[in-house]
């Protein structure tokens, strides 16, 4: 019964409200006359009270005569467990002294292995504005709304109007690259922000790394904690960064608790769910899947060409119908590359003065998709083949004859006339500066041996693909 029950409610107010209220309760007892429902918070019980209640009630009755009431209460467990927590990242709070952070932060500047961490750390003025710019195209207005984000988009404007309401909190956006999740988050702080008096951080998770760190180092970090802790609404884009970042992640957690308990707002987004973030940490799992998770799916051929279609209205340079409908058969990974097409291709049409047409069309992405072809470099190549044959990389420019280092130096000679636009003099000199006319020996000979050794072909033809992949 319930679940005709919550089918009918589905076709009733339509897909996003039925995920955003209706699939968060859960079914509790069934008496023959009451019917007891569960809701994980106080406020999304009291929201589905009123907006839902009745037509519940009624629902309910049409299943089965002798209902009465249905009750709608808080699910105690999931209290219980959110307590928990609550209590347990008190006590850890307490126990996590300045010294032990420091040492972690360590651990993760090194796990980052990121040559410069330190000059870029020094840089960093604490006292600056917390948050980076938000980006003012980024509105609600410009976002393009479809199935495949419409319950992401709803959220956020839900966030937008509400912050830091208890089912809400933190908003979790998730899906693949390009396909707005930067995009939603700008527009929550833009349009909090056009409101008046809120204060609104918005970082990447690499930032907020950076910035921890940088804190550590410069013996800030109470000063970073104080700052962080003071916001009305925290937004970190990009979570997956803090896989295996284990100081920085703890530190998120931290400040993620403080924050929620205060009743601020969290906006996190990240590639994945929180459930399939694994490599983050199983508390902060739990607690970033506790309030609403949104996904954002990849779009569909519809919602490519309503995009292409409002971009290419705000450009103001007319583009026909065929090339929009073109340009979404063809470039279907992200939101990103199709809005990179369309504005070469104005900007094209702009440049030589002629209107976009499809054959324009397929003349601009050709050179597109070929820009896209992956370049390998010479030096490349050296390395790849040195490794495979185990020898040194000078010897590529040695002088030495011996067969071990003098064939695969012609491998890879082979490899740079064969994968790259290098000329052979400009080749020899990438050799140790052999002339041109033993670059073009070394090709021939590698091409004679490989048809009379299956063996040796079969290597030039993995390191080959290697190279290109
Ligand atoms: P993500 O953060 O998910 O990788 P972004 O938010 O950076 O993706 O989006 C990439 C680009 O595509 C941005 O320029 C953004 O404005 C644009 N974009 C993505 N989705 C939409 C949409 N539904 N409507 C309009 N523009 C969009
Ligand atoms: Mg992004």
């Amino acid at each position: 019964a319930w679940l005709r029950i919550c089918e009918r409610l589905k076709d009733e107010v339509g897909d996003v409200e039925y995920r955003m209220w209706i699939q968060r309760i859960t079914l509790g007892a069934l008496d023959e006359d009451e019917i007891t429902l569960y809701l994980p918070e106080r406020f999304l019980r009291d929201w589905v009270r009123a907006q839902y209640g009745q037509r519940l009630q009624s629902l309910w009755r049409e299943e089965s005569s002798s209902v009465q009431h249905v009750e709608l209460k808080i699910d105690k467990k999931i209290q219980r467990i959110n307590e928990q927590t609550h209590r347990a990242v008190e006590r850890q709070v307490e126990v996590a002294s300045t010294a032990t952070i420091g040492e972690m932060a360590h651990d993760d500047a090194v796990a980052l292995e990121h040559d410069e961490l330190p000059a870029f750390a020094s840089n960093i003025e604490m006292r600056n504005d917390l948050s980076v710019p938000l980006d003012r195209r980024f509105t609600f207005d410009n976002f393009v709304v479809g199935k495949p984000n419409e319950f992401a988009y709803a959220c956020a404007g839900r966030v937008a109007d509400h912050p830091a309401s208890p089912g809400f909190n933190p908003l979790f956006l998730y899906g693949g690259v390009g396909l707005g999740k930067t995009h939603l988050m700008h527009a929550i702080g833009l349009k909090l922000m056009s409101r008046g008096n809120i204060s609104v951080a918005y970082m990447s998770a690499e930032k907020f790394m950076y910035r921890f760190i940088a804190s550590m180092q410069s013996k800030s970090q109470m000063e970073f904690k104080e700052q962080l802790r003071s916001v009305d609404v925290l937004m970190i884009d990009d979570l997956q960064f803090l896989i295996g970042k284990n100081s920085t992640q703890e530190e998120f957690f931290h400040t993620f608790n403080a924050l929620v308990d205060a009743g601020r707002q969290i906006i996190v987004s990240a590639d994945k769910s929180p459930s399939d973030l694994s490599g983050l940490e199983d508390r902060l799992r739990t607690r970033l899947g506790c309030g609403m998770v949104a996904d954002i799916h990849a779009t569909t051929f519809e919602l490519r060409i309503s995009i292409l279609e409002a971009k290419a209205k705000a450009s103001g340079t007319p583009v026909p119908p065929k090339v929009l409908e073109y340009l979404a058969h063809k470039i279907t990974t992200n939101v990103r590359e199709l809005e990179g097409a369309l504005n070469r291709l104005i900007a094209h049409a702009d440049l030589v003065g002629r209107p976009v047409t499809l054959e324009s069309t397929q003349d601009v992405l050709k050179d597109m998709l070929k820009a896209h072809e992956r370049r390998v470099t010479i030096d490349e190549i050296q390395r790849k083949v040195v490794e495979h044959f185990n020898i040194r990389l000078t010897d590529m420019s040695s002088a030495r004859r011996a067969r071990a280092v003098a064939r695969p130096r012609q491998i890879a000679m082979y490899l740079a006339k064969q994968l790259t636009s290098r000329s052979l003099p400009e080749i020899g000199r990438k050799f140790g500066n052999r002339d041109h006319t033993t670059v073009m020996h070394a090709v021939n000979r590698v091409a004679e041996l490989m048809e009379q050794d299956p063996g040796l072909a079969e290597s030039v033809e993995l390191l080959k693909h290697m190279l290109e992949s």
